[in-house]
């Protein structure tokens, strides 16, 4: 990239809502292209909607980037060079850049009311016309514009467009143009004095700087009114760069009826950052190497191009973030996963809120015993229930039926009598143990193993013993929230229940 000319993008989400999958996969390419390219990613708030626009949802989201590791280096809640980044606290400057383009006649005001256009509206509508502005103040003679804005008459500011083609080059869509006559001359300033999202988008971009803006294709049609706003402004536009819209395995556009969509929703179930960056930059974005699916965000971030970036619709298949999800629990150390698991450990009521060196040691163990069962985290704490051992309802027809021949039975009985002689209990241990009921009853292979996988967990089949019995043993010694039986204890209540 030319020095001279660095790359800037901005996220500029609307705090009307929850971060979704389709605006965060925007805030994602954006962070991408800064980060490929040594560039700037920063953060802006348009919050000029009063009535929709809540401090509680510009909490969240920037809660939610901050989790997903998306960081910006200028924006509302750090700053920077060309603050602020809250459009709410911008308006002084759009209201310079609205005396200018008045100024010099790139503007005008439009009196007309809100009922009179309604009705030319439906008028056009009725006609099969697409509806737009007819003009009807364009020309009105200044002096008869000074005498109303004197009467107190309320008017919008509006942008004198001029005829012809407009057009630009996005670098997903390719060139686009439109007669400039379908944008009719687009509303700057409301009555009310505010600013619209068109005109403050403008001044924004141009101000900080913004080089490439990279959005979602639903901004198309705003962005040739936004060119003709930089030509009004003499100003050079940035690149765009439109997102194709996200799709729901249906065909039909992705909503709630899809399930989660909210990435409030997919943090509070325990998906993970890695997971959802990573399934999240393949919804449109392919990688150059073929086939290649499992990619850490670092590893995207190099390889990332606009180039590669596809027009048509992305479909959004939970399935397949589930997969995801779980490939990348796999991948992770169960120490390190355990942060993230924590909550729903202390809210299952297994762990303590608290981080303690001892019991986290022995938690990251068990995540690791556990996870290859998981989709998401929120998932752990029950299947880490086999450390807790089953109460003896819920010892399963298999698990009884090997403790109920007497040759089952008797595997079962030595190996508990053993147990309960036993100090401390390793993988070691454990091991010679086995091997000493082997030697006693004169049973091996399935007909050993079997009565003693059932004994202590009331279960036919599950997580490798070797690991299991000398976590469980561990566990018995820590002062856990609920504790974990040792194995000897749980296997004779298992045995007795049967
Ligand atoms: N606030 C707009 C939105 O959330 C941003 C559009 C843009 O990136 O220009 O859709």
């Amino acid at each position: 990239m030319n020095p001279d000319h660095p790359i800037r993008v901005r996220f500029a989400p609307s705090p009307t809502g929850f971060l979704h999958v389709g605006n965060v996969r925007t805030a994602l390419f954006n962070w991408l292209l800064a980060g490929r390219h040594g560039g700037t990613f920063l953060l802006r708030v348009e919050d000029t909607d009063a009535e929709r626009s809540e401090p509680r949802y510009e909490r969240q989201l920037v809660e939610d980037l901050a989790w997903l590791g998306l960081d910006w280096s200028e924006g509302i809640d750090r700053g920077g060079e060309y603050g602020p980044y809250r459009q709410t606290d911008r308006y002084d400057l759009y209201r310079r850049y609205a005396a200018r383009l008045l100024a010099e006649d790139r503007a005008y005001r439009c009196f007309c009311s809100a009922e009179e256009l309604e009705e030319a509206r439906r008028l056009q509508l009725e006609r099969r016309e697409t509806p737009r502005y007819g003009g009807k103040c364009r020309h009105i003679p200044p002096d008869e514009v000074r005498e109303r804005v004197d009467r107190g008459d309320p008017y919008t500011l509006r942008l004198r467009v001029r005829p012809g083609i407009v057009g630009f080059d996005d670098l997903v869509f390719g060139r686009i143009e439109i007669e400039t006559v379908q944008v009719s001359d687009p509303v700057l300033v409301r009555s009310d004095g505010s600013p619209t999202y068109n005109f403050c988008c403008v001044v924004d971009d141009l101000l900080m700087r913004i080089s490439h803006v990279v959005r979602g294709d639903g901004h198309l049609s705003n962005t040739h009114r936004q060119v003709l706003i930089y030509e009004a402004l003499a100003a050079e536009p940035p690149r765009f760069a439109h997102l194709s819209t996200i799709l729901g395995p249906d065909g039909q556009k992705l909503s709630k009826r899809h399930g989660a969509t909210s990435i409030e929703e997919f943090r509070r179930r325990g998906y993970l950052p890695e997971a959802l960056i990573n399934y999240l930059a393949l919804l449109g974005w392919s990688p150059p190497v073929d086939g290649q699916e499992i990619l850490a965000p670092a590893e995207i971030r190099e390889q990332f191009d606009l180039a590669r970036v596809q027009k048509s619709p992305a479909i959004f298949d939970p399935a397949k973030l589930d997969w995801m999800n779980r490939t990348w629990i796999n991948r992770t150390p169960g120490a390190d996963l355990l942060p993230r698991a924590r909550p729903f450990f202390t809210a299952a009521g297994l762990l303590p809120a608290e981080p303690s060196p001892a019991i986290d040691a022995w938690a990251g163990r068990v995540i690791d015993l556990v996870k290859t069962h998981v989709d998401h985290l929120d998932q752990l704490p029950e299947e880490a229930g086999v450390l807790y051992g089953p109460d003896p309802a819920g010892i399963d027809p298999d698990a009884r039926a090997a403790l109920s021949t007497p040759e089952g039975r008797e595997v079962a009985l030595d190996f508990v009598r053993r147990l309960e002689e036993e100090g401390a209990l390793g993988a070691d241990s454990y091991r010679r143990i086995v091997g000493e009921v082997k030697a006693a009853t004169g049973r091996k292979g399935r007909h050993l193993y079997h009565p003693i996988r059932a004994a202590l967990t009331g279960r036919g089949s599950g997580p490798d013993l070797e690991t299991l019995v000398p976590l469980c043993d561990e566990g018995a010694r820590l002062p856990l929230p609920r504790p974990v039986p040792p194995p000897a204890a749980r296997a004779r209540r298992i045995l007795e229940a049967v």
